[in-house]
């Protein structure tokens, strides 16, 4: 079984290749941005050629959200014709595909965990762009996957997490937003959900290709999620909350956009761990 993996020197990529040993009967293709520029589609039609995968994961995104508001068209290019292209070739070789997406196709109005079948209403550039992703897959190939996912972190790659630690080694007191409301998602906990997800494709003849939600268990503000960090790494510095609106950035960003778990659970048998309880096995790495 060939798995081909966009975008693989991203987070995510690193986080499926750091478990990629752990499940030999898998043959991967993790390919960077240099080795598959996904808004090329001959590019991806020789790869397609090349590697034959019988799955493909689309870790490959634009994922600035504040610089998106200002680089449309390359957000646009990234999110949906790359996302339309990796589509097509899925299609010309019958390949599943399995393609991340985000809790930021919602508008943050809800009170309650977004589940599958809410209405998306995305408030950036960011976000239009992957939620148009979403569209374009749908339109073209019916095997797909369209994990929705929040907030993800691991010792890969640039995110919050990383963030809070560097600036807490130059500073003695940080302010974090504390009306956003989310779930933060190890990378290697989403990792080993696609894993499980191809796997139980492998082995179950009853199709159950859609949408789904997947983050940890839980919830919490970006002051939490900094706090927890601290707390875990037993780094001391003045931390306070502060809103959103005297922190204003380009994108404006869900209040809230906690997911439900529920489908994934129940389709594929996860447990999904709390945030708090991944996030220190994340942590001590760094
Ligand atoms: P990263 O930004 O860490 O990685 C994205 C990767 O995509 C990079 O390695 C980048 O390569 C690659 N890439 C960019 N443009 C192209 C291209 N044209 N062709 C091929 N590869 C390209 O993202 P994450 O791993 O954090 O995110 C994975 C997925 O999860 C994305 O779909 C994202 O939208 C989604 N997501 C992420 C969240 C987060 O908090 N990070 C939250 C919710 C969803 P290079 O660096 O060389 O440009």
């Amino acid at each position: 079984m060939v798995v081909l993996v966009t975008g693989a020197n991203g987070q995510l990529g690193q986080a499926l290749q750091s478990i990629s040993g752990i499940n030999p009967q898998i043959t991967f293709v993790f390919c960077s941005s240099s080795g598959l520029d996904i808004t090329n589609l001959q590019s991806c039609i020789a790869v397609f050629e090349k590697y034959q995968p019988d799955y493909c994961i689309n870790a490959a995104a634009y994922t600035a959200v504040d610089k998106a508001e200002s680089e449309t068209d390359k957000a646009n290019l990234i999110n949906v014709i790359g996302a339309r292209n990796i589509a097509e070739v899925c299609k010309k070789s019958n390949a599943v595909l399995l393609h991340i997406s985000t809790d930021f196709v919602f508008d943050g109005t809800s009170i309650t965990p977004y589940t599958e079948e809410d209405m998306p209403n995305p408030t950036g550039v960011y976000g239009k762009t992957k939620l148009d992703g979403e569209k374009a897959i749908q339109e073209i190939w019916n095997k797909y996957f369209i994990i929705r996912t929040s907030w993800v972190y691991s010792q890969f790659g640039n995110n919050f997490m990383k963030t809070m630690l560097r600036l807490a080694s130059e500073r003695t007191h940080l302010s974090v937003v504390n009306d956003q409301i989310g779930t933060p998602t190890n990378a290697v906990d989403l990792a080993e959900v696609l894993i499980k997800m191809i796997q139980f494709c492998q082995t179950t003849p009853i199709e159950v290709f859609g949408i789904y939600n997947f983050s940890n268990e839980g919830q919490c503000s970006w002051y939490d999620f900094a706090k927890k960090i601290f707390e875990i790494n037993s780094i001391k510095i003045d931390l306070q909350p502060i809103s959103s609106a005297s922190y204003p950035t380009p994108a404006q960003r869900p209040a809230y956009s906690v997911l439900d778990k529920s489908k994934i659970k129940k389709a594929f048998g996860v447990a999904i761990k709390n945030w708090e309880e991944s996030l220190k096995t994340v942590s001590f790495l760094i």
